[in-house]
């Protein structure tokens, strides 16, 4: 559904009153395009105090960015990266303010801003008080920054080779992550795996996506099919000619299946005979009832679909060794699983129950099949889901975000493409808020 007042707010007339009026002033995001694929301009690179991860300059070639390390530029930096991997102490944390005070203003719309920490240690409680700092600053920047502009913490372990850390800088540092703010991105210290074609980086994989006839799922098929894999698009049965259509139009196989057939891992396996490299669980239903007023049938059929399928299949293929070494499964979970929700203690334990199996399996995965687990946790995106929102609320979620506005299908989908990438080796166990740093939860 339109989003009628971010069209209100980009016409003159239409800021004019509403900057009277003292209302939210969404800026359009700019996302990925085959025109526009990259931010263009000046990359500042700042350090406060002495790095902690050597060569992280090298890992800051994103494409369309220049990087460079003076302050005084005649162009307005694209992006911001403040090395603040050695800040150990609360007197260190200065060097945070020093760096970016200066410059924070002369960010280009649109613009990115990157903190790059380490992982506070459990030895040390002034380094993981300065550390953890970082995320106090990070989430308050996402909300006073404005224009479109995103803010991000990214912490490299110790040990981690400055490579590690570059799929991730890339995809923050792009319009891909246009509806990302205010997140806290902790890597392993893996090293990357090869990519043979950065144009296409997902080709020779198979994807299965779970969910893929419309809204979320069909626009993750979408773009996985335009990073280079192939594609298997599963939805139910009922769903089978909208499924068609959007398998035909990507390129993928169909699967008319119900993930929550006892079956379903066989025939998951089956169609992919030389394995799968990714597997995103896409598929959800809600059935919204207070807790009071729900029967278990309600209750039971959400957990069945949205977490207990997720489970049993990823078991069931992990087991029978159909996902591929270098494999990535990436789950959905959502912001109500994280904040909670009125009428939907189902669902949101579902959700829930998304984060604590990636963050439970996601290292034992690696170790044992050499495959990565991470979730999308989604906020407030434009679908025929939230279209029938009813109005009030609509508005309501919409704007309780830094953003100011509702985040699209397609932003997910890049999201999850960045987890699927062989570069993001070292991104495990995560769960990325998708949700322009909604005011609801963590
Ligand atoms: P949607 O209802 O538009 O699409 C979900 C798809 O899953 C449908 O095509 C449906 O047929 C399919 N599906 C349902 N049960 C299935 C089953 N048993 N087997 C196979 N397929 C099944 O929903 P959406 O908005 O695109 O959401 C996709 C995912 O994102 C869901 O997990 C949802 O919980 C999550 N999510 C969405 C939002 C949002 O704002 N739209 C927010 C947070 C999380």
């Amino acid at each position: 559904m339109a989003d009628r007042y971010l069209h209100l707010t980009g016409t003159a007339p239409g800021r004019f009153l509403t900057r009277r009026l003292g209302l939210p002033q969404p800026a359009p995001l700019r996302r990925w395009t085959l025109e526009t694929p990259h931010l263009e301009g000046p990359l500042l690179h700042l350090t406060a105090g002495a790095s902690a991860v050597a060569g992280v300059a090298e890992s800051l070639r994103a494409p369309g960015l220049t990087v460079t390390d003076r302050a005084d530029l005649a162009a307005r930096p694209a992006a911001i990266v403040l090395d603040a991997t050695g800040v150990a102490s609360a007197v260190g944390l200065g060097d945070v303010h020093a760096a970016l005070h200066p410059v924070v203003r002369s960010l280009a719309p649109g613009g990115r801003i990157v903190v790059l920490g380490t992982v506070p240690s459990p030895d040390d409680h002034h380094q993981a008080a300065a550390q953890q700092a970082l995320e106090g600053f990070v989430r308050s920047l996402g909300k006073e920054i404005g224009r479109g502009s995103t803010v991000q913490l990214v912490r490299v372990p110790a040990g981690a080779t400055a490579d590690a850390a570059e799929s991730t800088l890339r995809f923050l540092l792009s319009p891909r992550s246009a509806y990302v703010s205010g997140q806290v991105i902790e890597l392993t210290a893996a090293a990357p795996d090869p990519v043979a074609d950065p144009a296409a980086p997902l080709a020779g994989r198979t994807a299965l996506v779970t969910g893929a006839a419309r809204g979320i799922g069909a626009a993750v098929a979408s773009v996985l099919a335009r990073d280079g894999a192939q594609v298997i698009a599963l939805d139910v049965p009922g769903a089978r000619e909208e499924l068609e259509r959007t398998a035909d139009r990507l390129g993928a196989t169909a699967l008319p299946l119900d993930i929550t057939a006892p079956d379903a891992a066989d025939r998951i396996a089956a169609a992919a005979p030389d394995g799968l490299g990714i597997l995103v669980h896409n598929a959800g239903i809600t059935r919204d009832r207070r807790l009071a007023n729900m029967p278990a049938d309600r209750w039971a059929s959400v957990v069945e679909v949205n977490l207990d399928s997720v489970l049993r299949t990823t078991d069931e293929l992990l087991k029978a060794g159909a996902i591929t070494r270098g494999g990535r499964i990436v789950a959905t979970a959502s912001i109500a699983g994280i904040a909670g929700n009125t009428g939907q203690t189902n669902y949101a334990a579902s959700k829930a129950g998304i984060i604590g199996l990636v963050r439970s399996l996601g290292p034992r995965a690696a170790a044992d099949h050499g495959v990565t687990v991470n979730a999308v946790a989604p906020g407030f995106i434009e679908t025929k889901m939230t279209a029938a929102v009813p109005f009030f609320i609509r508005e309501a979620g919409r704007r309780m975000n830094s953003l100011s506005q509702g985040g699209l299908p397609v932003d997910v989908a890049e999201a999850v493409a960045w987890f699927a990438q062989p570069g993001s080796t070292a991104v495990n166990g995560q769960v990325l808020r998708v949700c322009g740093q909604s005011l609801l939860g963590a």
